[in-house]
């Protein structure tokens, strides 16, 4: 947790907030960023009862629980074999919603990575919404999405789902990805926090930006900083679309967090003849990647088939890309 301290503080003040801090069992250290004082407070199961003193401490303007985000420094960072993210490159993750069998992974990596893209997507658990729909091939589904990455030289990201099939995931996965629906589940994090693996954390379907927020603290307290934050669409009293992709996010967790901002165009639209639009418009958002489902026959996909992008829009869809990125200057 950080304090942020009234600029009009004198310099015995200072002292005496930071003995009183002590008597209530918190260490401190000061931070100074350009005229602002702020204190970080060093909270312990012993002191956390004390947390709802601090706000009528004199000289205390206003208190950040957002204190893990507010030490980050790098901007981007390596996924893994040297895919950067977060730099001038966009990174792009494309496969099918989920994977299906071992052929239909394969076919779809091998057309995918004659493409830019370095990273193949595929979901082997799915949290689907009804228990009766395919709910993923499971350790299985894992492999094949391993066996095909690896067959093409590219990196792969599915979703964990619980955190006892967590050993499973980090040996078969590249990048752990959290769903919408388990972007509150915090236990599940903490285990996460605790992995050197990337996450890709998704912005849960009715979360605020604080509240998306406040779940990368609990990765970054476990001392993972490589966190990637996802907008996937919110829901909304629009009902036309399956979800409102809301691109202000891309601006404004990219300034809050420092830390690398995809876009899911797939989720945030529903619907096919859309997703392109949205992933250019998403790009020019400053967007540092987008997560695409495409498969070879997207009518057939065992899920979210109706917007799921055949191969040969996905290939359009990169090559409209390359002015956009030249004109934002990325690549
Ligand atoms: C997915 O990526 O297939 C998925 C289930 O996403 P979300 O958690 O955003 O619904
Ligand atoms: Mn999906």
């Amino acid at each position: 947790m950080i304090l942020e301290l009234s600029s009009n503080i004198k310099p015995h003040e200072l002292e005496d907030l930071i003995e009183q801090l002590g008597q209530m069992g918190y260490q401190t250290s000061i931070q100074k960023k350009e005229e602002n004082l702020s204190l970080l407070l060093n909270q312990t199961p012993q002191n956390v009862s004390k947390d709802h003193k601090l706000k009528s401490l004199a000289h205390v303007k206003k208190i950040n629980p957002l204190k893990e985000i507010a030490q980050l420094k790098a901007k981007g960072f390596d996924l893994a074999h040297n895919v950067h993210l977060g730099g001038q490159a966009i990174q792009l993750m494309a496969g099918p919603c989920s994977v299906e069998s071992q052929s239909q992974i394969d076919e779809i990596a091998y057309l995918i990575s004659k493409t830019p893209t370095k990273i193949l997507r595929g979901g082997a658990f799915k949290p689907r919404s009804s228990p009766y729909s395919f709910q993923g091939l499971g350790e299985k589904g894992l492999k094949y999405l391993k066996d095909a990455a690896e067959k093409y030289q590219l990196l792969c990201v599915s979703e964990v789902m619980d955190s006892s099939d967590l050993d499973m995931m980090l040996e078969h996965v590249d990048i752990l990805q959290v769903g919408s629906r388990n972007m509150q589940n915090y236990s599940l994090l903490k285990k996460l926090g605790q992995t050197q693996k990337p996450i890709l954390l998704k912005r849960g379907m009715s979360a605020t930006y604080k509240e998306l927020l406040l779940s990368v603290e609990y990765i970054l307290m476990g001392g993972n900083q490589r966190v990637i934050l996802c907008e996937r669409g919110i829901r909304t009293f629009e009902t036309y679309t399956r979800n409102t992709l809301d691109l202000s996010a891309v601006p404004i967790l990219k300034e809050l967090s420092k830390l690398p901002v995809i876009v899911d165009p797939s989720h945030g639209v529903g619907i096919r003849k859309y997703v392109p639009q949205m992933a250019l418009s998403a790009l020019a958002a400053g967007a540092d990647g987008l997560m695409l489902e495409v498969h070879t026959h997207p009518e057939k996909s065992y899920s979210d088939s109706d917007q799921t992008l055949s191969i040969q829009e996905f290939e359009k869809l990169v090559e409209q890309m390359s002015p956009l990125l030249e004109a934002l200057k990325r690549a």
